[in-house]
C-alpha cells in the first residue's frame, strides 16, 4: 500500500494528485496521494509529517511552497543535489532515516534535453526555489548561467552556490545585453490569473535564435511563450518539467517508471 502525499500551502489547485493517482493506476499499485496543507511557520505539523515518513506510515511526500526550505532541518540526510540547491521537493525513508531529494532539477533538465539540448549559456529570470533548481541543473551540465533578479543581493547569495554564475538586475538595459542561448522564466510572472503579464519586457527583442523555457504551465500558452513564438523563436511552458519531476519522485518511492505520456494525458484530460 503506497501512502503518498503533498506537503505545502495552499494546495487546492495542485495538479500533483492527478499525476500521482494516474501513476499509481498505471503501475497497478494500491495506494493514495493525499494533501497535507500546513500553514507557514507550523513547524510542529511539519515535524509530525516527517515522522510519519520515518515510521513508514507514509511512503513518501512531495514538498512544495512554502516548505521546500523550511523542511530541511527536520530531515536526516539530503542528496548532494538537494544540499547544493538548498531545497527539497521529495522526501522518503530508508531504514529509519528520512531523506530529502530534489527532482525539479533533473526534471527540468530532462525536459530541456528534448527541447534545447546542451546550451552553452542560459539566462534564468528569478532567484527563488525554482531558479535554484534550474540554475543547479544547468551549472552541473557545464552551461554558463546568469541570474536576472529584482533583488540582486538575494540572487548573489544563490549564485555563490554555483561558482562562475553571474547576476544581473532585471532592468531592460541589462536584459538587452544578454546573448544567452536559452532564457528560462523561473518567476511566477504570467501565471494564472495574471495571464496578461509577460516575464520578458514587451518591447525588448529576444536574443537572436534564443530558446525560451517558461516554468509557468498555467495557462497552457503563457504570454511569454506566445510573444516568443510570434517573434519566430522556439518556446515551451513548464508542463513537461512538471511531468518529469513527478515521474522521478514516483520512481524514488515505488521503483516504477511511469511513461511520461501517461501523465501528460492525465493532465490534459484533467484540469488543463
Ligand atoms: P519563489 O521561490 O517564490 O520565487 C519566485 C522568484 O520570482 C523570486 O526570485 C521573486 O523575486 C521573483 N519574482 C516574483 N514576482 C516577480 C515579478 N513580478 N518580477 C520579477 N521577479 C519576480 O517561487 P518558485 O518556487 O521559485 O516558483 C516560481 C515559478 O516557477 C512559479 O510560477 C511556479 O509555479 C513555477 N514552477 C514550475 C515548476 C514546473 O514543474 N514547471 C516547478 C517549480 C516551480 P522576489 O524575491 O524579489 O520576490
Amino acid at each position: 500500500m503506497m501512502r503518498l502525499g503533498l506537503l505545502g500551502f495552499p494546495l487546492e489547485h495542485s495538479l500533483s494528485p492527478v499525476l500521482h493517482e494516474a501513476a499509481l493506476q498505471t503501475a497497478g499499485l494500491q495506494g493514495s496521494y493525499s494533501l497535507h496543507p500546513v500553514r507557514p511557520g507550523n513547524t510542529g505539523a511539519l515535524g509530525n509529517l516527517v515522522n510519519c515518513v520515518r515510521s513508514g506510515e507514509l511512503t513518501g511526500l512531495n514538498v512544495t511552497i512554502p516548505h521546500k526550505q523550511a523542511v530541511l532541518p527536520l530531515l536526516d540526510v539530503l542528496t548532494p543535489s538537494a544540499e547544493r540547491i538548498g531545497a527539497v521537493n521529495t522526501i522518503y525513508s530508508r531504514g529509519r532515516q528520512v531523506i530529502g531529494d530534489n527532482t525539479d532539477a533533473p526534471g527540468f533538465l530532462a525536459d530541456l534535453e528534448r527541447f534545447a539540448p546542451g546550451p552553452a549559456s542560459a539566462l534564468v529570470l528569478g532567484a527563488g526555489g525554482a531558479a535554484a533548481a534550474v540554475a543547479y541543473a544547468l551549472w552541473a551540465s557545464n552551461c554558463r548561467v546568469t541570474l536576472a533578479a529584482r533583488r540582486v543581493e538575494e540572487a548573489g547569495q544563490l549564485a555563490r552556490r554555483f561558482p562562475g554564475t553571474k547576476v544581473v538586475s532585471m532592468d531592460v538595459e541589462e536584459l538587452a545585453r544578454t546573448d544567452a542561448e536559452v532564457i528560462v522564466n523561473a518567476t511566477p510572472v504570467g501565471m494564472f490569473p495574471n495571464v496578461d503579464e509577460n516575464a520578458w519586457p514587451d518591447h525588448l527583442p529576444f536574443p537572436v535564435g534564443a530558446a525560451i523555457y517558461d516554468l509557468v504551465y498555467n495557462p497552457a500558452e503563457t504570454r511569454l511563450v506566445r510573444t516568443a513564438r510570434a517573434a519566430g523563436l522556439r518556446a515551451i511552458t513548464g508542463l513537461g518539467m512538471l511531468v518529469e519531476q513527478a515521474v522521478l519522485a514516483f520512481e524514488i518511492w515505488t521503483g516504477y517508471t511511469v511513461p511520461r505520456a501517461v501523465l501528460l494525458r492525465a493532465l490534459t484530460q484533467g484540469t488543463l
